[in-house]
């Protein structure tokens, strides 16, 4: 569902909420220095990027690869048929999952998405 949700882009963004409350800010509530658009949110926000970047690193040092820090990977779940293994792309996916999942239940709190949550979230996932 989480999935969906990202790829429909269900979650309100700070330019949605402003458009319908012109006292709303617009701008990220992570950074506040980009305008909170679905783009800005979902990757272009440097919080975000690092965010994404330590789960990548992290998921990479797990199995034992480099794992690119692809947002077609990461927001899509397409990873490459030929290069990984099925044990591999299910710990990828659920990695990214846990990721995304992370995001949109703070959506206005970056504070959490630290690599240290993520693991703890990610190994309580697969356990
Ligand atoms: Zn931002």
């Amino acid at each position: 569902m989480i999935n969906y949700n990202f790829v429909h882009r269900i979650y309100f963004t700070p330019v949605q909420l402003h458009r319908m409350d012109a006292s709303v800010s617009d701008m990220c509530w992570h950074c506040q220095q980009g305008r909170g658009t679905f783009y800005h949110k979902g990757r272009a926000c440097q919080e975000i990027k690092t965010f994404w970047e330590s789960v990548t690193q992290s998921l990479g040092k797990i199995i034992g690869y480099m794992v690119d820090c692809d947002p077609v990977m990461y927001l899509l779940n397409y990873i490459d048929e030929g290069i990984w293994s099925k044990h591999n792309k299910q710990i990828i996916t659920t990695g990214c999952m846990t990721a995304k999942r992370m995001i949109a239940t703070n959506w206005k709190d970056a504070d959490q998405l630290k690599a240290g949550t993520w693991l703890q979230s990610f190994l309580e996932t697969i356990s």
